[in-house]
């Protein structure tokens, strides 16, 4: 802890050689450079053998679903092939789509676009800022946090129980009974605590009631197996750049009638199965059906291989050596965090809480900003601090005013007073 009193700009810093370009880093002890990027939750590393397989096709390349050539072909059959993998990987139902996007942000936003007319929203307060924002178009119930995986049970049975009929209820006979359709998003991993949610049991509240759910899935697929059939979620979503791939891609994979029965996401060239021009001088459009309804413009294909290649190596790998092995790093984290006084590590559903490795902590008397500079500074440790985009959630659990003004990342001002950030680290397979 000494060396931290040190101010974080004190740094000496040398270049090193990172895939053939100079960075700096820092200098930690005599001659000895080390550099830990322990922001998994942030974005992961990407596993070699995801980086190889990338680096073997990334030449050969073409444009999909569009050219005649081999390149051209190769290119299909590997975007469509990837997304068998991850249909695979999430052990998929029937008739389930998976549509590649950027992002969980962007799955989420497309999953908020196709909504039926009338759909209730329901979202713990203490979800991501991806999973809490996407739905301001709906009619949406924010619910308070609650403090054990069973209240977050009973919190969504009474909210769905007590949901009023929908407007247009009357008319609506199918979905989610005289109360119109509703949907469930709710998250697996935490990005700030780390802590597991009760999926299944939150989707059997969210069916027994005539809801549907929406797993955001970005922290729990790097370190759980996810199956959409076992967790009977309608939806799941998650990002390659968390999962051990590059960046740039995402995955939103379930039932398929709601993504249908939309309009496209996007409009353009791939979601359009035929265009012709009207005689009042417009255009009529026919839409895909499938995923490519929602997949409009020339694909990331890139991007969907390297999911699929992540999905591929984790799969081999078998989750349940990496849980092991995971779990064994969050004890030797969490109880070394705990032989310092200073540190309180935040916890939602409490330390027996099964999780993942995700730690967030505020040390007393420490800007939790200058810490994490000073852990990169002195030690080369890159963390996080901040509100980690979850800021409902963090200031519940720093017990601060939920109006008090921060920024996702945004330095606090006043080194030494009590914390309005926190700082987090995170790992994962490759740690
Ligand atoms: N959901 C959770 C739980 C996350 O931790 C994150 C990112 O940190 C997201 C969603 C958004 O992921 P992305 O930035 O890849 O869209």
């Amino acid at each position: 802890m000494s060396v931290l009193t040190a101010a974080a700009d004190r740094s000496v810093c040398a270049p090193l050689p990172v895939l053939g370009r100079d960075v700096t880093v820092p200098l930690v002890t005599g001659d000895e450079v080390t550099y830990a990027a322990l922001d998994y939750a942030a974005s992961a590393p990407a596993l070699q053998r995801v980086w190889d397989d990338v680096a073997a096709y990334a030449p050969y390349y073409g444009s999909v679903h569009r050219g005649a050539g081999y390149l051209s072909r190769l290119s299909t059959d590997l975007f469509e092939n990837a997304r068998k993998t991850v249909a695979e990987f999430l052990d998929c139902r029937d008739g389930d789509e998976v549509i590649f996007t950027r992002s969980t942000t962007d799955s989420l936003n497309l999953l908020a676009a196709t909504l039926p007319a009338d759909c209730r929203v329901f979202v713990f307060e203490t979800e991501h800022h991806a999973s809490l924002l996407p739905w301001r178009e709906a009619r949406v119930t924010y619910l308070d946090a609650p403090r054990s995986a069973r209240q977050a049970v009973q919190t969504l049975e009474r909210a769905l129980a007590d949901r009023a009929p929908s407007p247009s209820s009357q008319l609506r006979s199918s979905e989610g009974g005289p109360n119109g359709p509703a949907l469930v998003c709710v998250t697996g991993a935490s990005n700030v605590t780390g802590e597991l949610w009760p999926v299944r049991e939150l989707a059997a509240a969210a069916h027994a009631h005539g809801a549907r759910i929406v797993l955001d899935a970005a922290q729990l697929a790097p370190h759980h197996p996810v199956s959409v059939r076992d967790l009977d979620v309608d939806w799941v979503a998650f990002s390659g750049h968390k999962l051990y791939a590059p960046f740039g891609s995402g995955v939103l994979a379930g039932r398929a009638d709601w993504l249908r029965e939309a309009e496209p996401y996007l409009a353009g060239g791939g979601a359009s199965r035929r265009v012709t021009r009207r005689t009042d001088g417009g255009v009529d459009v026919e839409w895909h059906e499938t995923a490519a309804r929602h997949e409009a413009g020339s694909p990331n294909v890139i991007g969907a291989y390297s999911i699929a290649a992540a999905c591929r190596v984790l799969t081999e790998a078998g989750f349940a050596s990496l849980v092991a092995r995971e779990q064994n790093l969050i004890r030797k984290v969490r109880d070394g965090l705990a032989e310092i006084p200073e540190v309180t590590v935040l916890s939602l559903f409490g330390d027996d809480a099964p999780r993942v490795g995700v730690i967030s902590f505020v040390v007393e008397g420490w800007n939790s900003s200058r810490f994490a500079a000073a852990l990169s500074a002195e030690y080369g440790i890159g963390v996080r601090d901040g509100l980690f985009c979850a800021h409902p959630l963090v200031r519940t659990l720093l017990g601060s005013d939920p109006q008090t003004q921060g920024e996702c990342g945004a330095p606090e001002t006043a080194p030494g007073e009590q914390s309005l950030h926190a700082i987090r680290v995170s790992f994962g397979a490759g740690t």
